[in-house]
């Protein structure tokens, strides 16, 4: 991969070598004719106040047999000649806004083709489309149409679903809870050791597992692009495959986070405490150490992927990343939101805000993943009622509204394979939700026309040490699993 980035760079680098020699000629032919100019300028004023020339014109003026036709004929060069200079001047404020143009519509397909590394072509072509110059639209301007029609070309080219797939229900949902950043400490043997082994994946594993996905072509799609709601022409809504469109051989992928609340019995654990956004106005991680001082740095899933896309742009569908599930008992996001009596309550809940407005710009999507935690197949519908409600109360503020919910444990309401018709489900509905996610071995999806419900996949240690065959088709896990996980020990 170090080649391939190696050779990206260098194309990036001879593109804007040669970009940059375009300009600098730009500049040099706007200085050759701004001094050719200003020597003709010049020349012009010293004509006009060259003394022999008042001699000429005291001449003129004295003679008298010449009469006042001389006298009108040099007034009247003089004058063509102060026309001319500021024709010259008009010309040359004309040459500078042409050459600024032309730069401008530069810059402005080189910004539509940045849309393109994540296959938003229609943004692109509607990005130049919107280009009003002096002249008129972009379909004046030679380069705008060229460039428009490659675009269209290349767009042509791409296929449902990078023809891996013959309909979304195929498509992968992955999954994960928080990485472990320090498997000295996760892995240190004590109560909870176990439980990380099972249900955690370690940085070092998922950044494996990343470039394995993108080497085999996978792209993060958000949900919301894998089934669209449309409205018939009954004004009734209904949910539809989306048309997702990518190059052959591509592979769309859903990611999910479940419990990104950084709860507190992972303190002192070897995990992320919280996130924060950065000196870099990025999404980052806080990590408290073990002697109580905090460093910022690529803990946990958020940072890892927005770095990973920043570098292979390709490997996200219009920018997609993933969608992180909160519970609300512990707060959100690693901040006590849930705690009045706090002392931070109320900077918190800003905080929060902030974070997720930062992170919904990077990409990312939220899901409520319930506010307690529970089982919600066993549970009352009533208990789920004012679970969901203290969710929506306490949570959805902080995040902004969503229609994904993550079942707890992976526990679906119900078992049918049908419609869902419990009460449960009309609550639910009721209440804004649309995407239902539980979590299943072998994957599945439900279409309907109210409803969306899939299932995920788990990335854990469980699944690498105990169902290694399960994820066969993804990885060779002998390249993924950490060297510094325990064995299977449950
Ligand atoms: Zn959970």
């Amino acid at each position: 991969m170090a080649d391939r980035n190696g050779s990206r760079n260098r194309k990036r680098k001879k593109k804007s070598a040669k970009r940059l020699g375009f300009i600098l000629l730009l500049e040099l032919l706007l200085l050759v004719f701004l001094a050719g100019s200003y020597y003709i300028i010049s020349k012009n004023k010293k004509d006009n106040n060259n003394p022999g020339k008042i001699v000429d014109n005291n001449q003129d003026k004295n003679d008298k047999s010449k009469g006042n036709n001389k006298n009108t004929n040099e007034k009247d060069k003089n004058e063509i000649e102060e026309k001319l200079s500021q024709a010259e001047l008009a010309a040359l404020r004309e040459q500078e806004r042409l050459l600024k143009e032309i730069t401008e519509r530069e810059e402005l397909i080189e910004e539509a083709k940045k849309l393109t590394l994540s296959y938003d072509y229609d943004s692109a072509i509607e990005m130049i489309k919107t280009y009003q110059g002096k002249e008129g639209g972009y379909e004046v301007y030679p380069a705008l149409v060229t460039a428009i029609n490659e675009l269209e070309t290349t767009k042509n080219s791409l296929v449902l679903y990078g023809g891996s797939y013959t309909s979304v229900a195929q498509f992968n949902h992955i999954f994960f809870h928080s990485l472990i950043a320090d498997n000295s400490l996760a892995f240190d043997g004590d109560y909870d050791s176990t439980g990380y082994n099972m249900y955690m994946t370690t940085t070092y594993e998922f950044e494996k597992m990343m470039q394995s996905m993108y080497e085999d072509g996978y792209v993060l799609v958000s949900v919301h692009d894998l089934a669209k709601q449309v409205t018939d022409e009954n004004g009734k809504t209904k949910f539809v495959e989306g048309e997702i469109y990518l190059p052959p051989g591509k592979k769309p992928f859903v990611l999910s986070q479940d419990d990104v609340n950084y709860y507190d019995y992972m303190d002192g654990d070897g995990f992320a405490s919280r996130i924060v956004i950065g000196g870099d106005g990025k999404p980052t991680c806080e990590m408290i150490l073990k002697d109580g001082s905090v460093v910022q740095g690529p803990y946990d899933i958020v940072p890892i992927l927005d770095a990973f896309v920043e570098e292979h742009p390709d490997f996200s569908y219009k920018g997609a990343k993933g969608i992180l599930a909160l519970t609300g008992y512990e707060g959100s996001l690693g901040y006590r939101t849930d705690d009045p009596t706090s002392p931070t309550y109320e900077q918190d809940k800003e905080t929060v805000k902030e974070v997720a407005r930062v992170l919904k710009e990077n990409g990312w999507e939220f899901a409520s993943h319930s506010y307690n935690h529970r089982n919600m197949l066993e549970k009352s519908f009533e208990f789920i009622k004012n679970d969901t409600n203290r969710w929506l109360d306490e949570v959805a503020p902080l995040i902004g509204p969503t229609d994904i919910f993550i079942f707890p444990f992976g526990v679906d309401i119900e078992r049918t394979m049908g419609h869902y018709s419990s009460d449960k489900y009309t609550f639910l509905k009721k209440a804004g939700f649309n995407y239902f996610h539980g979590v299943d071995s072998k994957p599945w999806m439900h279409l309907k026309d109210d409803y969306v419900r899939m299932t995920r996949r788990p990335l854990d240690g469980q699944a690498m040490l105990q169902f290694p065959e399960r994820l066969k088709d993804l990885f060779n896990l002998d390249e993924i699993i950490d060297p510094e996980r325990p064995p299977m020990n449950w």
